[in-house]
């Protein structure tokens, strides 16, 4: 069996099933966030879309031609040589379960390191949409994907995550990540009891705010139980009150798909406004937010 392998059976069957179904979430999403949107655009979506597309093919590609191949290869390697759970021979759906979560935590635990300077570079592509919806979700630099390998490929190898759960959950993340990024009003007594477990439209859009320390808050996938363990989740922030973006970032039209592809080699900019002042909103926020029952 070859390492590493763009062709190998578990990923083709990957495309056969997953495609079809994130083709579906990804249509759902789209007419929820047209019908019923939950914060209101600053920008035409004819504006960012071409661009978030345009950073996503090379994203998509790295996706495909390198992350989930190198994931699948190194997790084959744990597999072969009865590495972590691979030895352990737990019943069925007890190493199910602690596969996922583990996968779920790696993707929390890479989310939080992205936000730290070395790969904020990566991240900030991602960050500095103007709005929040579906397109956004597609909007990481492809560097941001392969930089990714080591840890989403390594962590699972080494505690012996099995490749064919993980591309499930890769399936669960990529939905999820559709999902949490989409502008999409759902009822605040629907989108409040789903808070309290997982990561929602309103929870992620205060992470994609310009008040820095919104930014470093709700940084989990799927469960927002890691977010709750490490007292990074923030649901008090009414979502009107949210601006998308980063404060060195306002210019829509400096935004394009080059200069969004080149940004990582640029230097960090200070979390400031041009004319000096950082955003900010009176803290506590009110009683009367939204998800924070
Ligand atoms: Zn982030």
């Amino acid at each position: 069996m070859r390492f590493f392998s763009v062709n190998s059976p578990l990923l083709k069957q990957f495309d056969r099933w997953a495609t079809p179904v994130l083709a579906v979430v990804a249509v759902a999403v789209f007419v929820g966030e047209t019908v019923w949107p939950l914060r209101r655009r600053t920008r035409p979506r004819t504006e960012r879309w071409p661009r978030n597309v345009g950073v996503s093919v090379p994203s998509l590609v790295g996706l495909r031609l390198g992350l989930l191949p190198a994931m699948v290869g190194l997790t084959q390697v744990a597999a072969r040589r009865r590495w972590g759970l691979n030895r352990l021979g737990w019943p069925e759906p007890v190493r199910l379960l602690s596969e996922l979560l583990i996968l779920d935590y790696v993707a929390y635990s890479w989310h939080r390191l992205l936000h730290a300077p070395l790969l904020w570079r990566l991240h900030r592509v991602h960050h500095t949409d103007l709005d929040m919806d579906l397109s956004t979700g597609w909007r990481f630099h492809v560097g941001e994907m392969l930089a990714s390998i080591p840890y989403r490929g390594g962590v699972p190898m080494l505690l012996g995550v099995r490749p064919g759960v993980l591309l499930a959950y890769e399936a669960v993340f990529e939905a999820c990540t559709a999902f949490h990024h989409s502008n999409t009003r759902l009822p605040v007594v629907v989108e409040r009891p789903l808070a309290a477990w997982m990561i929602t439209p309103r929870a992620h859009g205060i992470h994609h705010s310009v008040v820095h320390r919104e930014t470093q808050s709700n940084f989990g996938v799927v469960l927002s139980l890691w977010d709750r363990l490490h007292r990074t989740l923030r649901l008090n922030v009414p979502q009107q009150q949210v601006e998308i973006g980063m404060p060195a970032y306002p210019d829509a039209a400096a935004q394009t798909v080059r200069h969004l592809l080149v940004m990582p080699i640029e230097p960090l900019q200070p979390w400031t406004r041009f004319d000096g002042t950082v955003p900010d909103r009176p803290w506590p926020t009110t009683p009367l937010d939204e998800l924070a029952g």
